[in-house]
C-alpha cells in the first residue's frame, strides 16, 4: 500500500535579486522559510532575455565550502571555470555537480557566444549539503550532459528526466555522498502522474511554469512556487491543469548543526571562521 506524503504548504519565492548581474534570481528558499534538508538553498534564474552583450555578464571568481552547488541549464549556457582546475559549458539540458567539499573558488560566467548573440536565460541552482564527515573532503565535478541523463517518457505524453537517484527503474547519472532524487518533469495539461518518493526523504516539488493540483488538494500556479512535501509517505499525485514545467527534490535529512555564511556552510561557527581565514589566504586556490 502506499501513503501520500503530506503537503507542508505552497510557497512564492522568498526573494528577487540578482546574482552577480547575469543571473537574476527568484530564490525558493530558504528565504521564505521553507527547510528541505539536505537541501541548503534554490535559486530560479530567469527566464529572462539578455541583449547581445560584449562582456560576459555573471559571477566572477568566489569560493564555497562544505556543500556542493548544482546548475542545471534549460535555456541560455554558463561557462565555469574552477581553481581545481574544471572548466567547462553547461548547455540547456545539461546538469553541473560540482561538489565544493573542502574548497574551491570559481566563476560563473554567460557563455561567450550567448552573450554575443543574447537570449532567453534559464537556470536553476541549487544546494545540496554535505554531512560532517564529508565537509573537508577534495572538491570534485560531475559535468553530466543532456544526452546522459535518461528520461521516462510518461503515458499523457509528459516526461521525466532522471537526474539524480531512481525513478521507475531509471537511475540518474549524478553520483551523491547521500541519497538524493532530483527529477526535472514536463507535464501535458490534463496528465496525472502519480510519483514515488522513498518513505523516509524530505521533498518537494518546484514549479517553474504552469499548474498543478498536488495530492488533489493544494494547487501550485504559476511561476517560481514550491510545495515542501513531509519525510513519512511514499508517493506524490500531480496533476496537471495546463502543460506544466516541475523540478522535484527528495533526499534524506542530514541531521546535523549548520551554521552558514555566505557562499561557506558547515557545522559550526569556529568552522566558518576559518573558511573565511583559508580563503583570504588563498588556501582555496585562485582562477589562472
Ligand atoms: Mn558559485
Amino acid at each position: 500500500m502506499t501513503t501520500q506524503k503530506k503537503v507542508l504548504g505552497t510557497y512564492n519565492a522568498g526573494s528577487n535579486h540578482w546574482v552577480g548581474d547575469g543571473f537574476p534570481v527568484r530564490n525558493l528558499f530558504p528565504s521564505n522559510g521553507v527547510e528541505v534538508s539536505p537541501f541548503l538553498m534554490l535559486d530560479y534564474a530567469g527566464p529572462s532575455k539578455f541583449e547581445p552583450s560584449k562582456k560576459p555578464r555573471g559571477v566572477g571568481e568566489h569560493p564555497h565550502r562544505g556543500f556542493e552547488t548544482v546548475t542545471i541549464a534549460y535555456q541560455g549556457s554558463v561557462g565555469h571555470r574552477d581553481s581545481a582546475g574544471n572548466s567547462g559549458v553547461i548547455y540547456p539540458g545539461d546538469v553541473q555537480w560540482m561538489t565544493a567539499a573542502s574548497g574551491v573558488v570559481h566563476e560563473e560566467l554567460h557563455e561567450a557566444e550567448f552573450t554575443k548573440k543574447g537570449g532567453i536565460f534559464e537556470m536553476v541552482q541549487l544546494w545540496v549539503n554535505l554531512p560532517k564527515a564529508q565537509k573537508m573532503s577534495k572538491p570534485g565535478y560531475q559535468a553530466i550532459t543532456k544526452e546522459q541523463i535518461p528520461v521516462i517518457e510518461l503515458e499523457g505524453g509528459g516526461h521525466a528526466r532522471v537526474i539524480a537517484g531512481e525513478l521507475l527503474g531509471k537511475r540518474g547519472p549524478a553520483k551523491t555522498f547521500t541519497p538524493v532524487n532530483l527529477f526535472d518533469v514536463i507535464l501535458k495539461a490534463g496528465e496525472r502522474f502519480e510519483l514515488p518518493l522513498p518513505e523516509g526523504h524530505n521533498a518537494a516539488v518546484v514549479l517553474r511554469k504552469g499548474d498543478v493540483l498536488i495530492n488533489c488538494e493544494e494547487r501550485l500556479r504559476g511561476e517560481a512556487l514550491i510545495a515542501p512535501l513531509s519525510e513519512e509517505g511514499d508517493t506524490v499525485t500531480l496533476e496537471a491543469k495546463t502543460d506544466t514545467q516541475l523540478l522535484i527534490l527528495s533526499g534524506e535529512p542530514i541531521r546535523e548543526p549548520v551554521a552558514s555564511y555566505g557562499p561557506f556552510v558547515m557545522n559550526t561557527r569556529e568552522e566558518l571562521q576559518q573558511a573565511v581565514e583559508d580563503y583570504r589566504a588563498g588556501r582555496m586556490g585562485h582562477l589562472n
